[in-house]
């Protein structure tokens, strides 16, 4: 099949809001953009699903015109909030960026049509499809060259330098050649490396581990946020954040002993990490705790139950959130009954996002040079721990992303030859010539499981050690996978396989970070070195890209406002400090 080649100044790779906000900056800037995306157009990846909220001061949400909190919020204590929940892990320089161009982003959505929900002191909601259609048209009216259903598979690298990317496009089997002096990788986060999960199919970490293997540097990638209370029976609800949403109302959680197993901690800790944005940590640590001490459900959680909360307070907010139980094209019929009788729905920890990624400076480059990232792969403002809009964050570096690197192509050149291309061709091709092997699908489910079950809010050093052998024996065994058919269009097992490579890279780097990190901060909680040591280990985990060989370094992270205390504490003492610390600022959900 004839291969095809495609011309641009900026390539952005990703479907989601941070692509399209950075297609945009680009076209801003007058560059030609075009952007890549492996499902159909603003219909894949994180963003349609999310809630969705777009977070900012109550100072200058009140500037645009909403209520917000103005005297008793400002940018700086947004700042200051956002360190303490990320454990003071966080890239200040990023962040400091999040805080001061979030309410212009705003501001543009809104220009460009974004209908609001609702809104309060520190947010405004919408919905994740309202937001990424509003990209979408914006994209479309600036002439952004729109490209679906195509899986970039590599980066092109010529004398040190991104020259573009070689990709494959789904439904025809047919690779193109992107030629590029400037990449905006913005490929979402890795969620199908795990089994259950809360995200699309699509997101299997290509962006992260294709820059990685073309030279950029990756980091922080054992912290991994795992929402508490999604649904995790009847198979149809696996996965939802349905449920997640109704425990806003309150409730219990309950074991397999019928015992509120949230009793035994802290009444502050489990007053703020139930009703509070710190739930996703704080909840899904405590769930897990009852799992890994045999006190757990069937599929690996514990049972949320109405108790004492009045049915129809559920009913009025199904008419609100889920008219008709409905909920993302998900039928909750039946949800209702078990509320309404009282009964346990099997809920638990699973994973959502990804606070680790590709490093960018504050202009949004890479370390390789050309590539710039946005959106949840990279290494974000977040820290340990995010609690605040991902979908602001998107929009942010997704805009200043794409106008960095439409200023860097204006002054570069692609002089590339075809085999730097060619190569990588031939790579990708070569699964499509087994005719016999094992089959990627199966050799997949092993790992996403081992994956939730090792990387999950709770680690154990012996099952880190065991992942790790699995994910090298599995690596070892990536050359005998074979499609079930050598058809090009729409080749199942092909795409099964290329996913896997990607989603074997990224476990190994999270499994050596997590190992390596040897105490618990955030999202990150190790059963032997249950201390928060900011002595040690106030340090992002490394792992730079060097040929053939993985090894990790530290760094410390950006601080330009709020200085980390010193000192050790016990785990849970520090969610309590860091809780006590922050400011409640519009801090409900
Ligand atoms: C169920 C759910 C609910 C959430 N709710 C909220 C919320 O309410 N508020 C909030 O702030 N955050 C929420 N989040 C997180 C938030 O939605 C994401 O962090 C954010 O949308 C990420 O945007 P993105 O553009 O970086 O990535 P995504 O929106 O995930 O987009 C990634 C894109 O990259 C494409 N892609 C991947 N690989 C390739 C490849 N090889 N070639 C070409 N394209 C590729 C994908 O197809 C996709 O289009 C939620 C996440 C989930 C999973």
């Amino acid at each position: 099949m004839k291969k095809a080649v495609i011309e641009t100044d900026v390539l952005v790779i990703g479907g989601g809001g941070a692509a399209f906000r950075a297609a945009i900056g680009a076209r801003e800037m007058s560059t030609r953009a075009a952007m890549v995306s492996k499902g159909p157009l603003a219909r894949c990846g994180a963003t349609p699903m999310a809630g969705a909220d777009f977070t900012l001061d109550g100072l200058s949400l009140s500037k645009l015109g909403f209520p917000g909190e103005p005297e008793k919020d400002s940018p700086e204590t947004f700042f200051s909030d956002i360190v303490h929940q990320g454990f003071f892990l966080n890239n200040q320089k990023l962040l400091e960026q999040y805080v001061a161009t979030a309410p212009q982003c705003l501001k543009e959505l809104l220009d460009w049509g974004m209908p609001v929900r609702s809104s309060e002191q520190r947010a405004i909601y919408t919905t994740g499809i309202a937001m990424v259609d509003t990209l979408h048209r914006q994209a479309r009216r600036l002439g952004v060259d729109l490209i679906e259903d195509v899986m970039i598979l590599d980066l092109a690298v010529s004398e040190g330098r991104v020259v573009g990317a070689v990709g494959l496009e789904i439904k025809t089997g047919r690779i193109i050649h992107f030629r590029a002096p400037a990449v905006v990788m913005a490929t979402g986060g890795w969620h199908k490396a795990f089994w259950p999960n809360t995200g699309m199919r699509d997101l299997s970490g290509d962006g992260i581990a294709m820059s990685h293997r073309a030279g950029a540097d990756i980091g922080n990638m054992e912290f991994i946020t795992f929402c508490c209370n999604i649904a995790l029976s009847p198979p149809r609800w696996r996965g939802s954040l349905a449920t997640y949403i109704l425990t806003f109302i309150g409730g219990s959680l309950i074991n397999s002993r019928g015992e509120t197993f949230l009793d035994q901690y802290d009444p502050f800790v489990v007053d703020k990490g139930w009703f509070m944005e710190w739930n996703k940590g704080f909840l899904s640590y405590a769930s897990a705790r009852e799992v890994r001490e045999g006190r757990g459900s069937p599929l690996g959680g514990v049972w949320y139950l109405r108790g004492s909360i009045p049915w129809e307070k559920y009913e009025q907010m199904a008419l609100a959130i889920f008219p008709k139980w409905k909920y993302k094209a998900l039928d909750l019929a039946g949800m209702d009954t078990l509320l309404k009788e009282n009964r346990g729905i099997e809920v638990g920890p699973v994973v959502e996002y990804f606070d680790g990624g590709i490093v960018v400076d504050e202009n949004l480059r890479t370390t390789l040079p050309g590539l710039f990232a946005a959106g949840e792969c990279t290494l974000g403002p977040f820290g340990a721990n995010r609690v605040c809009a991902a979908t602001t964050e998107m929009l942010v570096h997704g805009r200043d992303a794409g106008r960095h690197a439409a200023e860097y192509a204006k002054g570069a050149s692609v002089h590339a030859a075809d085999s730097v291309f060619s190569d990588l061709t031939e790579k990708a091709e070569q699964p499509l010539l087994r005719k016999k092997g094992r089959s990627p699908g199966e050799v997949r489910r092993r790992i996403q499981q081992q994956a939730h079950q090792a990387l999950g809010p709770i680690r154990k050093t012996d099952e880190l050690e065991g992942f790790q052998r699995l994910l090298e024996e599995t690596e070892a065994g990536l050359s005998e996978l074979a499609p079930q058919s050598g058809v090009r269009a729409y080749n199942k097992g092909w795409l099964d396989i290329l996913e896997l490579r990607n989603i074997v890279h990224l476990l190994k780097a999270a499994t050596m970070s997590a190992l390596h990190r040897k105490e618990s901060r955030g999202v990150h909680f190790r059963e032997e070195f249950p201390l928060t040591d900011n002595d040690s280990w106030l340090k992002e985990t490394i792992v730079p890209y060097r040929p053939g060989k993985w090894e990790i370094v530290t760094r410390k992270p950006s601080v330009t406002q709020v200085k980390p205390a010193s000192g050790k504490v016990g785990y849970l003492d520090m969610w309590k400090q860091m809780m006590a610390a922050h400011s409640e600022v519009g801090g409900h959900h």
